[in-house]
């Protein structure tokens, strides 16, 4: 899912917990699984499940 960066902030992150075991937010690009759709850096998506539209 292709997102701006503001959203992804308040989207939760399948991987990341806190000490008390609660979800995180998206890192968004302090993350290694960002990717930005290009170089404008408007928007972004989560690399983990590939990338949005993409055929397997
Ligand atoms: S980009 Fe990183 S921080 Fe954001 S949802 Fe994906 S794995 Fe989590």
């Amino acid at each position: 899912m292709v997102v701006s960066e503001s959203d992804a902030k308040f989207m939760f992150c399948p991987l990341l917990k806190t000490s008390d075991d609660k979800m995180k937010m998206c890192q968004v690009d302090r993350c290694m699984m960002w990717c930005w759709t290009d170089d404008t850096k408007q928007e972004g998506y989560c690399g983990l499940a590939g990338r949005p539209g993409a055929s397997k």
